[in-house]
């Protein structure tokens, strides 16, 4: 960690009320504490938000092992959109990389919830509030719109290293997105989407430095003494080779 690093005193958060909190059913997104006039991430207006307190009735996490420590987790029944999460059993604790939209009871508690960038926040200040997680994002990811009223126990502003975990800050696609590597597995989340089995660059961040920075993962990537064997992405998991095939693909049309 970097002396810019700040922790947040937790007794300065407020508690979460999950009859307070909706979910929009369109794209899983949760709104903490208001009812707004339409989602504030897909528009969606209010008669498909419900509250957290009915997801959670209605819906529960499911996990598909992806390799001996890692499984991916997502909401079942599913939404229309959710953004795949990750579980990682790192042998000294249980980490999350992102956070299911559907709060959970009967999951394993997490010692930590780390966020690649501010759209798959999730449930996870229920997590927080049940588990007593800590909840660590990017500063400039922090301080987003979409961020507001999420709790975080740390923010951070450049790489670091927790639990066998490596966390490479890239920016791009959000202005604080953080990649992350576990043993051979790298988590990117959406920096890029499938659209007919090719990728494309995320289009809704910033369409100009989403593209540069993919070439600063790519260095990144082919810089490493080991390239990873497997890609856990927003809705896919793949074998790094195919991955590559493809991300090189879109970077040759860039
Ligand atoms: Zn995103």
């Amino acid at each position: 960690m970097t002396q810019t690093d700040k922790a947040i005193d937790r007794t300065k958060l407020l508690p979460s009320d999950p009859s307070q909190q909706w979910v929009c059913t369109a794209c899983s997104f949760n709104m903490i504490g208001f009812y707004p006039k339409r989602c504030r991430f897909c528009g969606a207006t209010p008669e498909h938000f419900t509250t957290a307190l009915d997801c959670s009735a209605t819906r529960q996490v499911e996990a598909v092992q992806v390799s001996d420590r890692i499984s991916q987790l997502k909401s079942a029944p599913p939404f229309d959109f959710e953004h795949a999460a990750y579980r990682i059993d790192t042998g000294n604790g249980i980490v999350w990389i992102d956070c299911p939209s559907t709060f959970d009871s009967q999951m394993t508690p997490m010692e930590y919830i780390l966020f690649t960038h501010y759209d798959c926040l999730g449930a996870s200040n229920l997590y927080r509030q049940e588990f007593r997680t800590q909840v660590w994002i990017h500063q400039r990811d922090a301080v987003h719109p979409n961020s507001r009223r999420f709790s975080f126990d740390r923010t951070f502003e450049a790489d670091f290293e927790l639990l066998g975990i490596e966390a490479v800050v890239m920016g791009g696609h959000t202005p604080g997105f953080t990649l992350y590597f576990f043993e051979d597995t790298l988590f990117l989340c959406d920096y890029v989407e499938r659209v007919d089995s090719e990728f494309i660059w995320n289009p809704y961040g910033n369409r100009v430095k989403t593209p540069l920075v993919g070439q600063a993962v790519a260095r990144l990537l082919s810089d490493r003494p080991t390239p990873p064997k497997t890609v856990c992405g927003v809705d896919y998991v793949e074998d790094y080779e195919s991955w590559k095939v493809k991300f090189d693909r879109l970077m040759m049309q860039t």
